[in-house]
């Protein structure tokens, strides 16, 4: 018998799953209400990254008298041809997700979705009847109140690509993840930028280490970070008026709030389908995505697991191998790697400095700076650092953090130790190229032996 699968929402939760079950043999129906590749293609991690390319080439061009290059005149960022490439990759990728969807054989439906007891789903006047539902609805930027975004001067990052001009000076309300790539970004193209950090530091969650270099760099590069809780911003003539908490006030063109997502449950019919929300509305799972209602199952963003698309991905291809009765491990967070893309990336994987601080892991590092590395040197970096942790004893490596430029692509050395539970002393005995940054982390590997000895 064909196993009949209802999926809401066409994120990466969601069309990962709906691949996954089809090429298991089920029946697959996808609906969304804003296009296939759902928010992470179109507004939120595919063009904030594509955003972030133009704003790489600025940073290279900005450091080439480090290696002896100079220019002539100015270098400027056309901004309407810039936001014209994020739009165009965007729907580009989308066509190629629902395309690739369809060629599988996965029927797509567009439009808001509901959820019905009795595993149905409605769209429309159309009631679709499935065995297992899958809902992968996403998440939205989260709304201060006194901060409504108007799209024009006050922004979420949904509306950064429509904006004509480059703020002259933007703040960025909150030095998460988000805000720092977005801070970053725009500080490389030029413009003034005030970011508002409600935290000692910005990158709270991050390795110390990697947020204070960050920070410094930021600082270095003209950046103004202030220490402070957005009480309200303003619209004001020709700008807007950020107004702290303290009672202070930064005036500028733009401000750009990023304070974090809420899940899109609203008329969902969880309530009705016996689906639980956690106390921040999202949808409970268990570490196989399960809900608490009989055959619904919830990946992505709208569990609020950890917000990443490669997480969403993984979960709902859990989900249906769960469903459809494959053999299946539960999510393991603790060899997700995760990247932030400012100008140094930070890249992490596996146990965290805060877990070995707070005794919750027994763990030896090691950090070693970048600055000492051949091919740092010459390519006239000065910032970054690899960190190693490994276990006491075994030597297992435990995790890591790379700040470098490109640290996401270095990560995955680092990745495979930690998923395989590789030893320093195997990574030491690695072979890395002779110059490359790295050969950091296979230095920083054998110290690690030297520890261990
Ligand atoms: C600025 C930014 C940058 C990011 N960068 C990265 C990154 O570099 N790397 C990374 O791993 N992650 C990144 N993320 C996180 C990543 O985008 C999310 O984790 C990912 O989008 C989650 O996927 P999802 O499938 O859960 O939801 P989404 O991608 O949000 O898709 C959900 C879809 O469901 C649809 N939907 C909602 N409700 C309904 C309904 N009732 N009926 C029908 N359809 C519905 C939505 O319209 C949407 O299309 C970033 C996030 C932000 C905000």
């Amino acid at each position: 018998m064909v196993t009949r699968i209802a999926i809401i929402g066409g994120g990466p939760a969601g069309y990962e799953a709906a691949l996954v079950a089809v090429q298991l043999g089920a029946e697959v129906t996808l609906v969304d209400r804003d296009g296939v590749g759902g928010m992470c293609v179109l507004a939120d991690c595919v063009p904030s990254k594509t955003f972030i390319a133009t704003s790489e080439a600025m940073t290279t061009l900005s450091h080439a008298d480090r290696v002896g290059v100079h220019g002539e005149g100015t270098v400027s960022v056309q901004v309407a041809e810039v936001h014209a490439r994020v739009k165009a990759l965007a729907l580009a990728q989308s066509n190629d997700i629902a395309a690739n969807l369809v060629r599988h054989g996965v029927s797509i439906l567009n439009g808001p979705a509901r959820l019905l007891p009795g595993r149905k789903v409605q769209v429309g006047s159309q009631t679709i009847a499935a065995d297992v539902v899958l809902l992968a609805t996403g998440a939205s930027p989260r709304v201060v109140s006194g901060a409504d975004p108007d799209g024009e001067r006050i922004l979420d990052w949904r509306h950064l690509y429509d904006l004509k001009e480059l703020p002259t000076h933007l703040v960025v309300v909150g030095s998460g993840v988000t805000g720092a790539e977005f801070a970053s970004a725009y500080l490389a193209m030029g413009c003034q930028v005030t970011l508002v950090s409600s935290r000692d530091r910005v990158l709270p969650s991050e390795d110390p280490d990697a947020a204070e270099q960050l920070q410094q760099v930021f600082v270095r590069n003209g950046m103004r970070v202030l220490r402070g809780r957005a009480a309200g911003v303003e619209l004001q003539e020709g700008g807007v008026l950020v107004k702290l908490v303290d009672g202070s006030t930064v005036a500028a063109s733009h401000c750009l709030m990023t304070v974090g997502s809420v899940p899109n449950t609203t008329d969902l019919g969880l309530e009705e389908a016996g689906v639980q929300v956690d106390a921040g509305g999202f949808i409970k799972v268990d570490r196989v995505s399960r809900t608490t209602a009989d055959g619904v199952y919830a990946a992505g963003d709208v569990t609020g697991v950890l917000m990443l698309a490669s997480v969403a991905a993984m979960q709902g291809r859990i989900a249906m191998w769960h469903a459809l009765g494959e053999a299946v491990a539960p999510l393991r967070l603790a060899t997700v790697s995760a990247n932030v893309f400012t100008d140094p990336e930070v890249a992490s994987v596996g146990v965290t400095q805060k877990q070995v601080d707070d005794g919750l892991i027994a763990a030896t590092s090691i950090k070693l700076p970048l600055a000492t590395n051949a091919r740092a040197k010459m390519q006239g970096l000065t910032d970054g650092f690899v960190k190693l942790f490994c276990r006491p004893g075994s030597g297992s490596i435990l995790g890591g953090v790379v700040v470098a430029p490109r640290a996401s692509e270095l990560i995955l050395s680092v990745s495979l130790a930690v998923q395989h539970g590789l030893t320093a002393d195997q990574f030491a005995h690695t072979f890395s190229i002779y110059p490359s940054l790295s050969g950091s982390l296979t230095e920083a590997a054998r110290q690690l032996m030297l520890h261990e000895a």
